[in-house]
């Protein structure tokens, strides 16, 4: 599997406007900073799944060259990880009359009804993006299919981001947790034995709807992951290639456009791969 990282920023995005900090000012790319999101690729030659589709999302698809994906999981429906749901349009055509599956929990589902009410009108105007919402629950394993025929399952994680519990969710080897402030016990144990984990460490100083720095480390530390890339970064985090210097071996702070490689479960390796045991 191939991850890449489409944002790493915060809400705000780094630099923040109106910000003259040395991050905002930086001139390192690293510390240029998008809305978050990301594009997990199964298997080589096949779309990839979007999670999360923030405002940035229109920029970073021409950035990366407009990779194809086939559907989005949705962390929760905060502006900074649903903003850019209306630039999926050229996506939601892809097969003629499918629409294009999103993945979230109900209350997210609502919201989306709510926010872009056209994209779920009887008689839909010309053009606009077709979704399929398709609800899902913490703990509850599901299968996706990312290409006609190639599936994986999927499990939806509980974490609370502040007072609002969102999801992260477990493909196979790879997490992906993001907003959260508190990372619960059945969580934990579910991600136990994951290759790669993504997590968010906002900063330095603690923060009542983000993990911050230490609190992430300790989740790395209680799941064990072979590597763990940090996101969701504000600029309070520091420079890039400071943050670099502070982190344990297998801990790295992502940065946009980076790509890691996520080597297939061994347990899987009897015939059918992409799937849990
Ligand atoms: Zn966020
Ligand atoms: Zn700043």
């Amino acid at each position: 599997m191939k991850l890449t990282f489409l944002g790493t920023g915060t809400s705000t995005g780094v630099p923040q406007m109106r910000c003259n900090c040395n991050v905002c000012t930086s001139s390192d790319s690293h510390d240029k900073r998008l809305r978050c999101s990301a594009i997990l690729q199964p298997e080589e030659g096949k779309p990839g799944i979007l999670i999360d589709c923030g405002p940035d999302f229109r920029t970073q698809m021409l950035r990366e060259d407009c990779p194809d994906i086939s559907c989005a999981v949705l962390t929760h429906s905060h502006y900074d990880h649903v903003g850019g749901i209306d630039d999926l349009r050229p996506y939601s055509y892809a097969v003629p009359g499918e629409h294009f599956p999103l993945y979230c929990r109900a209350d997210v589902a609502a919201d989306l009804r709510a926010r872009v009410p056209y994209c779920f009108s009887e008689a839909p105007y010309p053009g606009v993006p077709q979704f399929d919402l398709r609800v899902v629950e913490p703990y509850k394993p599901f299968m996706l299919e990312y290409a006609p025929g190639h599936s994986m399952e999927v499990l939806p994680l509980e974490v609370i981001h502040g007072r609002l519990p969102i999801l992260g969710y477990r493909f196979g080897n790879f997490a992906y947790i993001t907003d959260a402030s508190v990372v619960p016990p059945a969580t934990i144990e579910a991600l136990r034995g994951v290759d790669t984990l993504v997590i968010n460490a906002l900063r330095h100083e603690p923060h009542f709807s983000h993990l911050n720095l230490s609190q992430a480390l300790d989740v790395i530390k209680l799941t064990e992951p072979r590597q763990a890339w940090l996101t969701h970064f504000s600029h309070q985090i520091g420079l890039h290639s400071e943050l670099e210097k502070q982190l344990p071996e297998n801990v790295f702070p992502a940065s946009d456009r980076r790509q890691i490689i996520i080597p297939d479960d061994k347990r899987l390796d009897n015939g059918n791969k992409n799937h849990l045991p």
